[in-house]
């Protein structure tokens, strides 16, 4: 009989298939030898100090890292600036001509920045900040697409010392007043409009319906993007373009203590409240900067770099502004959807640039692998020798097709791990090292304590499952909730102790020891008393051929507690039938065994997801239980919520 006092969480799907990396690319990886798990282990302190030691540092810094649980202090006493890091120094090295960004908007419209150029935008805007009276330590609201003035903007608080909070343009105006007034900021940048999927959004009536349910905003900076006639309100807003001209592209940059906070940015709330998580100056760029030097290989001089996740998310703010920066890259930044004007466009984009490091999330590429593998064929991907991804768990086959279809079968994958509140890459392969295993996230990056752990918070063996921990601090860790020290302990400091990090995701060590995140700790089911991640039951549904996509949430069962409900979403020209649903139940029975088999599979054209792409189960798990649903604004797509919820009912009533 299944007891209670069984395994955290289950360990069903296994996986045999390794791809270390091709001899040519070990070779000229910058790291290319495994001793660097054990140098780093050996002195922490000493690791962590020799990538900060890389950035400019106009003090030196008197202690590496003072731990005072659940408070960290990296590099305390030391100051720097981070547009300095980003900018300026590379410049004062040689590098001011190298462009920054290659910069595509979604119309088709193209800007190259280069670090130079970067600078003069810059300066000019961190002085019409001060003009328009921010002071260092102030808030200021950035509600912009993904256009080349949003980094400027990010950068010049960051000049500065005012502290941004970056509101992703594609939230509602009711999300901007909650950011905004949490954070009590009186500035925002916003732009007129913001082309999504070949349509206007009108970004700038959004921003002026926060601004009239809030007092806190007194000045608007609008960039302008569509052109579009927008209403101005006298004495509030200026547009960008007026407020830079005249000014200097001479600003000193302000000295900051390695402490002092660089900015808040709130969790996409996929399980509740927006929490402002508040990242702070010296240890964040020292760890997004050697995280993406050492993850993504990057070499400055040849490499094109592009990350295609937003701004708007952590993902941007460290990896398409604060690391690539730091690392001088040159990165593409592009403004819109991957499916306008074609379902190729990103194809064409790694095409044209020759882009040689491409970072983007499982969402994606779940849906580039529905549309087929037909669409990156029909482009010269030759370019792409390095795949990242982040933001879900990512599927073995997903895993597989990426590799084969966009990496030509050579590139290696490498699977990040880390949160909003991590700041920076935590559990990751070493793409010159590792190994790698289609689906698992592997080893934690060197100095980096990640633990397994079980209920009573100990360590679980190889082959078990259980909760994800990090048991020491990090250079990039959180430091605080904004305003809300009590919420910091209580979300993350509480459920095992007051120096143990609960991450609140589920996962296990494989038989090598190697880790596998299994999903959101809130959405594991409980089959007969089996603990089972959905990871590992949407896994086996993706591994059948004719499945693109899958999403599966245990709703209540008389019998066994919760029985498994699946929706699946089918690879283009693969038609669905109760044939089909069928195959589909048996292949996870005999993938991971019976006590997974779906209950019931329904076929839908999507899923719910967040508007960071993530798979929203709860909404599924109402629709599984027939309940009214919850809250659905926070998605990106909430008319395939009704359609399920219609095909579902349907399902239920033929049962009967
Ligand atoms: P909220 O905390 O408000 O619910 P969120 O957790 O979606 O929002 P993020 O910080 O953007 O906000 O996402 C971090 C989460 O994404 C992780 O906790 C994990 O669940 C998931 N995740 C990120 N990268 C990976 C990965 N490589 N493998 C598995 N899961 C991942
Ligand atoms: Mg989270």
């Amino acid at each position: 009989m299944p007891s209670s006092s069984g395994p955290a969480i289950e360990n069903l799907y296994s996986e045999q298939r390794t791809f270390p990396p091709p001899a040519d690319f070990a070779e000229r990886a910058t790291i290319g030898d495994p001793a660097v798990y054990d140098e780093a282990e050996q002195d922490v302190e000493a690791w962590w100090a020799s990538h900060a030691g890389a950035l400019r540092w106009t003090k030196p810094w008197d202690t590496i890292c003072q731990w005072d649980p659940p408070f960290a202090r990296w590099f305390d006493g030391g100051q720097l600036n981070v547009s300095d890091n980003c900018v300026d120094r590379h410049i004062d090295d040689g590098h001011g001509s190298q462009v920054a960004y290659y910069w595509e908007g979604e119309p088709g419209d193209t800007r190259e920045i280069t670090y130079h150029q970067l600078r003069d935008e810059v300066c000019r805007f961190a002085n019409a900040l001060k003009d328009l009276g921010v002071a260092k330590g102030d808030r200021v609201n950035i509600y912009l697409p993904m256009i080349p003035e949003l980094p400027v903007a990010m950068l010049a608080c960051a000049r500065i010392g005012a502290i941004h909070s970056v509101v992703f343009a594609g939230f509602s105006s009711q999300s901007l007043v909650d950011r905004i007034e949490d954070a009590d900021a009186h500035v925002l940048i916003t732009a007129d409009g913001a082309y999504r999927k070949g349509n206007v959004v009108p970004l700038k009536e959004s921003a002026d319906r926060a601004m009239s349910s809030t007092d806190k905003v007194t000045t608007c900076v609008v960039v302008r993007r569509t052109g579009d006639d927008v209403e101005m309100t006298e004495g509030r807003d200026h547009f960008y373009d007026d407020v830079v001209d005249g000014q200097s592209a001479e600003c000193p940059p302000e000295p900051m203590d390695a402490e002092d906070v660089l900015y808040i940015l709130y969790t996409s709330g996929t399980t509740g409240k927006p929490k402002g998580i508040v990242h702070t100056t010296g240890g964040y760029l020292t760890q997004v900067a050697a995280t993406h030097r050492l993850v993504f290989d990057l070499k400055p001089d040849t490499d094109v770099y592009w990350c295609a996740a937003d701004i708007g998310w952590v993902t941007g703010h460290s990896y398409i502004v604060y690391g690539p920066l730091a690392n001088r890259a040159t990165s593409i930044m592009y403004e819109g959807a991957p499916d306008h004007p074609g379902k190729d466009r990103f194809w064409e984009i790694v095409d044209r640039y020759k882009a040689t490091i491409l970072y983007t999330a499982p969402t994606a590429i779940r849906a580039f692998m529905k549309w087929g593998a037909e669409l990156p064929a029909k482009h010269d991907l030759s370019s792409l020798r390095l795949l990242g991804t982040v933001g879900e768990p990512i599927n073995p086959e997903a895993w597989m097709w990426y590799h084969e279809h966009i990496g030509g079968g050579t590139a290696p994958v490498v699977d990040t791990w880390w949160q909003t509140e991590t700041g920076a890459i935590m559990i990751t392969p070493l793409p010159g090292v590792t190994a790698s295993k289609p689906g698992s996230a592997m080893t934690a990056f060197p100095g980096i304590r990640a633990v397994v752990v079980d209920e009573q918070g100990e360590a679980v063996a190889p082959g078990g499952g259980g909760y994800l921990t990090l048991q020491r601090p990090w250079p990039a860790m959180l430091r605080t909730i904004w305003g809300d020290e009590e919420r910091y302990r209580d979300t993350y400091w509480s459920r095992f102790g007051p120096d143990i990090y609960f991450a609140g995701d589920g996962a296990k060590l494989d038989d090598d020891g190697h880790v596998w995140l299994l999903g959101r700790v809130d959405d594991v089911m409980n089959i007969s008393g089996h603990r089972i991640s959905t990871t590992e039951v949407e896994s086996a549904l993706v591994d059948h051929p004719k499945v693109a996509e899958a999403a599966v949430t245990g709703r209540a069962d008389e019998m066994t507690g919760q029985a498994i409900a699946a929706f699946v979403t089918l690879r283009s020209g693969e038609d669905p039938s109760d044939e089909l649903a069928a195959q589909l139940r048996e292949h996870v029975a005999e993938r991971i065994g019976k006590i997974a088999r779906p209950a019931n599979v329904l076929f839908t054209e999507d899923l719910p997801k967040t508007r960071s792409g993530k798979i929203m189960r709860r909404l599924l798990k109402d629709i599984a239980e027939g309940r009214e649903l919850g809250d659905v604004t926070t998605l990106a797509n909430a008319d395939i919520v009704d359609e399920i919820k219609t095909r579902s009912d349907s399902a239920k009533a033929e049962e009967q």
